[in-house]
């Protein structure tokens, strides 16, 4: 016997007994498909609240979700929904099969707009299903706040803590890092020492403690380094490489403009300073040739810039320690006032920065991640709120285990 339409549509939507498909319209002006689910009369049903079985239906009330597209279709799932008696817990709407409580959605659409989400940007599924991003965002932040209350952080002993933000003049967001499985596991508003507070908070109420914490790599910025200190008594703290580079980066930059204020020769060659020699293009190769012949302030600092490159790739700490002090002699005897000021920020930072040699730990991973919230971020405007942009966050570089149908 060849299976009806309805029965079709039935097991294609995996619907049990009691629920069957009682109409199916179709409008290919409308280009909609309306799928109408009853329940068979006389069906007994567990309250949604405490569970009790055999509760019969007090009245009904008309509910309809949005499916996933039948080819170019959009698709309702429409149904007078059963409402109980519980004679502990009043009057319940039932739970359906398809979708979770209170959503408009089924949980497939609900399980495609989660996948769509780690690989496009929100605007732009809203654009494609032709729904409201304020929709979208609501059924993202269900399932990362659901998936992240199963966390556990038992196991974690290297963290790694960065800033970033959604934009330009947005709010400042802490991002904390599972250093040892490279994924982010906290997320939270602000750049001070209370945000190493809200971390800790977190790790305990997911099975975390702060004692097992041993090491923590983080910027030279003294909110997060008394955050640590205060929160984490048994961490190491390593200045991430990165981070202190770019102080040294930013001393050549003065050294530059100062003296390209009177050497024309420097004009538009910013670049070609700031840039690791391996990643200089052929024509700014080029630039940088015959300026290495001169007397110039700004090769100095370039080359007191290479060699506390070479610093990071010892393994012997003490040998590094050596290396870091000569290096810290040629800086501060350099008569640069950029460079001199970089070296004494070295110098204040100078166990956590040769913790680096033990440790080895860097927060490169957030860099990638980094890159991740930056494709996630095409448009700053689409987040609408840094609570959205946490949630993308958390959605493209939490490794979470979603709770979806496949
Ligand atoms: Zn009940």
């Amino acid at each position: 016997m060849p299976l009806s339409q309805e029965a079709l549509f039935k097991v294609a939507l995996n619907l049990e007994d009691p629920w069957y498909i009682k109409r199916i319209d179709f409008s290919a002006e409308e280009k909609q498909l309306d799928i109408h689910v009853d329940f068979k009369s006389g069906s007994k049903y567990s309250c949604a609240k405490c569970g009790k079985p055999n509760c019969g239906v007090h009245d009904t009330i008309e509910r309809t979700w949005r499916h996933l597209n039948f080819f170019q279709f959009k698709t309702y799932i429409h149904c007078r929904v059963p409402r109980t008696k519980c004679d502990d817990c009043g009057v319940k709407q039932v739970k359906v099969p398809w979708a979770r409580k209170g959503s408009g959605f089924t949980l497939l659409m609900d399980s495609m707009i989660v996948l769509m989400a780690q690989h496009m940007t929100v605007t732009a599924i809203a654009e494609m299903i032709d729904e409201h991003d304020t929709r979208i965002w609501r059924v993202l932040e269900h399932y990362v706040m659901e998936a992240r209350s199963h966390e556990d952080f038992s196991e974690i002993k290297s963290v790694g803590v960065d800033e970033t933000s959604r934009a330009k003049g947005h709010k400042y967001v802490s991002v904390f890092i599972d250093l040892d499985e490279s994924r982010v596991v906290h997320v939270c508003e602000g750049k001070d020492a209370s945000t190493i507070e809200s971390f800790k908070s977190d790790l305990e109420q997911h099975k975390g403690s702060s004692e097992n914490i041993s090491s923590f790599c983080c910027d030279m910025s003294p909110a997060f380094i008394s955050g640590i200190e205060n929160s984490f008594p048994n961490a190491s703290i390593t200045f991430d490489k990165f981070h202190v580079m770019k102080l040294m980066n930013e001393a050549i930059d003065k050294v530059r403009r100062e003296e390209q204020s009177h050497n024309a020769l420097l004009k538009k060659t910013r670049y070609v300073w700031l840039k690791n020699p391996e990643n200089l293009t052929l024509k700014q190769n080029e630039t940088l040739k015959p300026l290495k012949d001169l007397r110039l302030k700004t090769l100095k600092a370039y080359n007191i810039k290479l060699a506390l490159r070479d610093f990071w790739n010892y393994t012997n700490p003490h040998s590094a320690e050596d290396y870091l002090k000569r290096w810290y002699f040629w800086a501060t005897h350099s008569r640069l006032n950029p460079v001199i000021d970089c070296a004494k920020t070295v110098k204040q930072h100078w166990n956590g920065i040769n913790n680096y040699i033990k440790t080895k730990i860097n927060n490169g991973i957030l860099e990638g991640t980094n890159s991740l919230i930056q494709a996630a971020k095409d448009s700053a405007r689409g987040f609408r709120s840094t609570k959205n942009f946490i949630i993308t966050i958390y959605l493209r570089t939490g490794k979470l285990k979603f709770n979806l149908p496949t």
